[in-house]
């Protein structure tokens, strides 16, 4: 059994995979093809914004982001404390501070209140400036973006939306990858829509933003990428990635959303009665880019994931260490008390497999063995 099932999936569309990479292989247009115009504006339309700008994975979507906004020393960019390292990581890297906030227990995702208490600290302190926050979708379910939203407007923050796991959520007809000032997305090959190595791209509708983005994106270029007017980066989606999405892409819209959203419901049904099942709150629509069970404590959570593994099923801990407890970030102190929900779920999540690619019976197997190790 796979955690997340990429060669069926591959076996599944090898004939259109295999063709679009041809059709670049025999182009030789392997920087800036034509597919990558087609891959930008497809995904701009599918998430409703203007622009849409690939680069090479979703952490310097994010640093360009940063770059674009000039977020530097001095400022604060608040960020969930329950999440991958790369949210925490632009933002030290653009010289500011991140200010982890602690998340909600059921949703995982940010916690409103607790990010309007964390930005009072802040202001109160008067060591740094309030510039950003960077919610993150995390498992596919977009953060929510109604009262984040409020909090952001109420203290003149921008909201910079890591959707690198939500890439297909949405809250009622709005988009994951629209909900912020802008927005980041990475095709990673496991994420929900992934490529075949590394991809990203940015989502946004302010026209200065994307020029300078796209600037950015190449080495800070004006007219040509041998006038240059900014310190960027190289950071490009090469056109055999964005043949292979513009594959995947389809069918994601297609099949794959529908069939992650079918299995979490029967994985639901199965298992709500004895672990804390995903809590998708009403109006919301997750990508399941896991699916999380919260287990009593450390043990039992160990003790599942022991007999799982013996019985090759695999599950993976996301996360086992919260941001405020990364050595990357010691230099800062945190009061452990203001990190309570994300220290428990660090003890206590587990992710079953989940993909598009998942058998009924391979889900009743997982159910079954889950209900009886627990059981005992
Ligand atoms: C994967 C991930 C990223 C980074 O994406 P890469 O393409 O691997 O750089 C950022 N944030 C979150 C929440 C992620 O899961």
């Amino acid at each position: 059994m796979e955690f997340r099932d990429l060669k069926t999936q591959y076996q599944t569309y090898q004939n259109e995979i295999d063709g679009a990479i041809q059709n670049v292989l025999k182009n030789a247009d392997f920087i800036g093809g034509k597919e990558i115009n087609v891959l930008e504006e497809r995904l701009a339309e599918y998430v409703g914004v203007k622009h849409c700008i690939t680069c090479a994975n979703g952490t310097e979507a994010m640093t360009l982001v940063l770059m674009a906004w000039d977020i530097k020393a001095g400022d604060a960019v608040f960020v969930p404390d329950f999440t991958f390292f790369s949210t925490g990581e632009v933002v030290a890297l653009a010289g500011a501070t991140p200010i982890f906030v602690d998340v909600d227990e059921n949703t995982f995702n940010l916690d409103p209140q607790k990010l309007e208490i964390a930005i009072k600290a802040v202001l109160q302190k008067g060591e740094l400036q309030p510039k950003a926050v960077i919610p993150v979708d995390l498992f596919g379910l977009p953060a929510n973006y109604p009262e984040i939203t409020g909090i952001a407007r109420k203290y003149n923050l921008l909201i910079l939306e890591d959707s690198a796991q939500g890439f297909g959520g949405r809250i009622n007809e709005q988009k994951a990858g629209s909900f912020g000032a802008a927005a980041t997305t990475s095709f990673f090959p496991a994420k929900p829509l992934g490529c075949y190595g590394d991809g990203g791209a940015i989502f946004t509708d302010d026209d200065q933003w994307a020029a300078q983005l796209k600037s950015l994106k190449v080495h800070g270029k004006g007219r040509d990428k041998y006038d240059n007017v900014r310190i960027g980066l190289n950071s490009r989606l090469d056109t055999i990635q964005a043949a292979v999405l513009n594959v995947k892409l389809s069918f994601f819209i297609k099949a794959e959303l529908d069939a992650v959203n079918y299995f979490y419901s029967l994985y639901n049904q199965k298992l709500n009665d004895i672990v804390k099942t995903p809590v998708i709150p009403n109006g919301y629509y997750s990508s399941f880019a896991q699916y999380t069970i919260r287990l009593k404590d450390l043990s039992e959570r160990e003790k599942l994931k022991t007999s799982l593994g013996k019985n090759q099923i695999p599950a993976m801990i996301y996360y086992a260490k919260p941001m405020h407890h990364q050595k990357a970030f010691g230099n800062q102190y945190f009061d452990e008390s203001d990190y309570l929900v994300a220290n428990r779920l660090c003890e206590t999540v587990l992710s079953l497999p989940m993909h598009p690619y998942l058998k009924e019976r391979e889900i009743e197997q997982i159910c079954n063995f889950v209900l009886k190790t627990l059981e005992k």
